[in-house]
């Protein structure tokens, strides 16, 4: 008897263009072709290479994986290696320690250049003042801090010593810092009197005076660096000052080896579903992919390069590509503490043409914010340093890619020229959970195409399955799933090794379930379709988030668009659009009308929003993601559900006015 096969996701997109690396870029190439076949051949070999060439290890390991525990995986297990000594020591004993580690600019305009040899010795007199405080190897410590130099210093002198670091966003709150504290248990908090947003100064200390106001917490000292010089309330049992204890402490400080096994830091995720998890990630093999991937995916040269992520430090981007793999594999960074609006909007740009950054790595929601400001202000700046473009967070739109490739890319000088070959864009998937990069084209090898993350990074095996765990066709979507352990993988949930089973190892049995829905188009490629929470059942058929918002974007009247599904009768559930709009439309115009219009001719009647609402702005995580969940229950007529981690917690009251309108 035959049976209709239904995929777990509609494949609606018809994106078709692709971009084959240039020959000049790649002959200086430092990834190659050949990485995926020697990892394909002999994954674990592969592995252990990568852990020798990118770092060095006080004791070599002699067993690469045990899985034996499985699903917590133990990567270089009798290895041990001190993460601070190979971002920092070693490149100073190399004779490096002149070259520049950080270039740091305050959003006011300060500026502080660390070279190795100088933030090495920052690192060990943290290092020093942290063991002063009694914090010692396995001790948690909660860093609240700003993008600042020391947020980097206090990571590393952690992991110098084995101290566990927690990193809470500067933007949470003091409920959101107490319960991951409290979580945690930890010991030493690290803050500063506050930061500067978009020209004033705005405070941190009192969140965490207030985080600590109620009795029966663990914290025995809170360390103050001055940033802003506004007025702080005192706590004399806890409070010290970042420069009377760290200036002040001696400048030698030996690194021992650490086990591979070893905690390096927990970190909560973003809590863009729902409530965060304090995910583990240990030391050798977190290390190994973060670095190994920075160099590949970014083609990095640290000898010429200038590298500038623009993650905050509170998410896990700005762990693994601002303050490890950076300073492990020797390059050379930038840090900028600020708004990319302050004091104008050409702020990002000038910072690139001012530093030369050669590799510029940044979210979606910063590409479509720049769309929608207007391609004359980067055009105004001098981009030519520019080689590589990454992206990471969200699935970038295939119209905010081409953006990135046409306005940023090719910009070749403030007179207007163009570059020859764009710069390749690299999108890169991955998660807090995956520790680094698991999805992501390498520049000089891979053809790339706009919205496609595409291939798994060597030695990482990815695969979309349908609800069966069956691997899917090409052409055919379904549930992105991780099918061998990986070395930057989390260790577990913080307190909770049954959560951390549940969630990613019961959907499919022996396979890591990441939560998001993907397709293989024709040629095998992945296409990332949005959380499979998110995804829509309309008349029986899956429709993912991301398809139908790429299409909305890419018509000019928008300039950012999400999608949700909201309970309906008829068809099960009705697609929903909340848009931004980009230009004012002319008068007497239907917008609502042309927009369901063309979202039907794009991808399908099915795909139609069944209603579009154009807001003011939409509801998102600090990092920047688009909170679905929250619009789901504004279009199911619900109260709106935690909305704790929103960055800008007007935004909802702001869309309820807009639809009352
Ligand atoms: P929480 O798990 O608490 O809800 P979160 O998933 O937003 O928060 P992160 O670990 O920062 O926290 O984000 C990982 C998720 O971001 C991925 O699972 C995916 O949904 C999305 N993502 C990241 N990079 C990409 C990308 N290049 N393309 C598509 N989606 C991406
Ligand atoms: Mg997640």
């Amino acid at each position: 008897m035959s049976q209709t096969h239904t995929p777990a996701l509609d494949n609606l997109s018809h994106e078709t263009r692709s971009f084959a690396p240039s020959a000049e870029f790649i002959a200086t190439s430092i990834a190659k072709p050949q990485q995926y076949e020697a990892a394909a051949a002999d994954r674990l070999g592969y592995w252990a290479n990568a852990a020798r060439s990118v770092l060095t290890w006080d004791t070599d390991f002699t067993e690469v994986l045990d899985w034996s525990q499985a699903p917590v995986a133990r990567w270089f297990a009798d290895g041990k290696v001190n993460a601070a000594y190979n971002a920092l020591d070693r490149h100073v004993e190399n004779g490096l320690g002149d070259r520049v580690a950080i270039h740091f600019e305050g959003e006011p305009g300060d500026t502080r250049t660390y070279t190795y040899a100088q933030l090495t010795t920052a690192v060990k007199q943290a290092a020093n003042a942290f063991e002063s405080l009694g914090v010692t190897k396995g001790d948690r410590v909660a860093v609240y801090l700003p993008m600042i130099p020391e947020a980097v210093i206090t990571m590393l002198a952690c992991a110098r010593i084995g101290a566990i670091h927690s990193v809470v966003f500067g933007g949470f709150s003091a409920d959101a810092l107490r319960s991951r504290i409290d979580d945690a248990q930890a010991k030493l908090v690290v803050t500063a009197d506050g930061t500067w947003r978009r020209g004033k100064p705005s405070a941190l200390k009192p969140a965490v005076d207030e985080a600590l106001a109620k009795e029966g917490h663990s914290v025995k000292n809170v360390l103050v660096v001055k940033r802003n010089a506004q007025d702080v309330i005192w706590n004399d049992s806890l409070d010290k000052w970042w420069s009377d204890v760290v200036d002040s402490a001696s400048t030698e400080h030996t690194a021992v080896g650490h086990e591979s096994e070893h905690p390096l830091f927990v970190l909560y995720t973003s809590g863009t579903t729902g409530k965060p998890k304090g995910i583990i990630h240990t030391t050798g093999g977190y290390l190994t992919q973060a670095a190994t991937t920075h160099r590949d995916t970014f083609d990095l040269h640290p000898e010429t390069d200038v590298f500038w992520c623009t993650a905050d430090i509170g998410w896990v981007t700005g762990h693994s590509y601002v303050t490890y793999a950076p300073l492990i594999n020797g390059a050379t960074q930038v840090m900028y503490e600020g708004t990319p609006d302050s004091p104008h909007q050409g702020r990002w740009w000038e910072i690139v043409a001012k530093y030369g950054v050669t590799i510029l790595y940044t979210a979606p929601t910063a590409i479509r914010t720049f769309m929608k400001w207007g391609r004359s202000i980067p055009d105004s700046y001098d981009l030519s340093s520019l080689r590589v473009l990454g992206s990471v967070g969200e699935s970038i739109n295939p119209e905010a890619w081409m953006w990135y490739r046409d306005v940023i890319g090719t910009n070749n000088g403030a007179n207007g020229e163009r570059k020859e070959h764009p710069t390749p864009i690299v999108d890169t998937w991955w998660q807090t959970e995956t520790g680094a990069h698991m999805i992501a084209p390498l520049p000089g090898v891979t053809v790339t195409k706009p919205g496609s993350a595409q291939t798994a990074v060597p030695g990482i095996t990815v695969d979309v399955v349908d609800e069966m765990g069956q691997s899917v066709a090409n052409g055919e979507g379904g549930f992105l799933v991780i099918r061998d352990p990986w070395p930057g993988m989390l260790r577990g949930i913080w307190g909770d090794m049954n959560r951390y089973k549940e969630t990613y190892w019961s959907r499919f049995e022996g396979m890591y379930f990441a939560g998001d829905g993907a397709k293989k188009d024709e040629d095998g490629d992945i296409w990332l379709l949005g959380r499979v929470d998110d995804v829509m059942n309309v008349s029986g058929h899956r429709l993912s988030t991301t398809e139908i918002e790429s299409s909305l974007v890419a018509h000019p009247y928008v300039a950012e668009a999400a999608v949700v599904g909201a309970k309906d009768e008829t068809t099960g559930e009705a697609v929903v659009a909340f848009v931004i709009l980009q230009i004012d439309p002319p008068e007497g115009e239907d917008v609502v009308a042309t927009l369901r219009a063309h979202v039907g001719k794009d991808i399908g009647p099915i795909a139609k929003p069944r209603h579009i609402l154009v807001v003011p702005e939409l509801p998102k995580t600090r990092s920047g993601k688009i909170m679905r969940r929250l619009l789901k229950d504004v279009a199911e007529g619900r109260e709106v559900g935690d909305a704790t981690t929103l960055a800008d917690n007007t935004v909802m009251a702001q869309i309820a006015e807009s639809m009352r309108k």
